[in-house]
């Protein structure tokens, strides 16, 4: 991953990457916003409540980000807040996703919590290498890695299709069994999670036992409360 940062990507501008700071880390942005024809990478949600929710450098976010979208090539917006506002859309702020300020720039809407960096990574290659965006779903994420529903790949399946699901999580017994009653939104997400996984393929969240949040969804995290709670009985499976 290193080496592609360092070696494939132009790297412009990053508040913790980049190896200048204060002035001079500033004319860099502000240079490569007039020169324009960049990936325009966004992370976090845009108040809506009132600017003054995010502030950076005494800027509000939002006036940064449609400063920076005008020549920008295209938005990528990076994990669930900076898609669909995410944990915020559901506090005080009211975020919202990039996509609704950005408006008739081309976005691509890489949601998860975290976003999943070869997601990040794969986006950009393909947009360097093919030199046009990656074909898209219709909440603007890319089908090759959101197009199948997380439950229709789920290791957990099985113990759903046979209704064993998990009730008490000190049983032994009940430890593969599927997470449906304890509020997994796998059946209503879409993500290549249950096969890409995290950490270099090493686990994913029903893997290690966490219910699914559908982090990947407009809806999340607001319409997918209680995350703990599963949305229906889960006798409405058993036909
Ligand atoms: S409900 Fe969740 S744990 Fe159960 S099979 Fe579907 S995705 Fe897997
Ligand atoms: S497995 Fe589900 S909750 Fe975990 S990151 Fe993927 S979409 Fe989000």
């Amino acid at each position: 991953m290193a080496s592609i940062i360092l070696d494939k990507i132009s790297l412009r501008y990053h508040e913790t990457l980049m190896a200048s700071a204060g002035d001079l880390a500033e004319k860099v942005y502000h240079e490569t916003v007039k020169e324009g024809g960049y990936i325009l990478v966004v992370e976090r949600s845009i108040p809506k409540a009132d600017d003054k929710f995010c502030l950076v450098g005494g800027r509000p976010f939002k006036e940064i980000v449609l400063e920076a979208s005008k020549k920008a090539k295209c938005i990528i917006a990076v994990e669930a807040c900076a898609s669909f506002g995410g944990i915020p859309k559901a506090t005080p702020s009211q975020g919202i996703g990039v996509g609704e300020v950005g408006k008739g720039k081309p976005i691509i809407n890489l949601p998860l919590c975290p976003v999943h960096p070869e997601h990040l990574i794969g986006t950009i290659l393909y947009i360097l290498t093919k030199g046009k965006l990656p074909e898209l779903d219709d909440h603007k994420r890319p089908i090759m890695f959101f197009g199948e529903l997380v439950h229709d790949k789920c290791s957990r399946r099985e113990h759903f299709d046979q209704w064993n699901f998990l009730k008490d999580w000190n049983d032994p017994g009940q430890r593969e069994w599927c997470l449906f009653e304890k509020g997994c939104k796998g059946p209503m997400a879409y993500s290549d999670c249950p096969v890409r996984k995290w950490n270099h393929g090493t686990n994913w969240c029903i893997g290690c036992g966490a219910p699914l949040t559908g982090c990947s969804e407009p809806g999340f995290y607001g319409e997918m409360s209680p995350i703990y709670s599963a949305s229906l009985p889960s006798e409405v499976f058993k036909g």
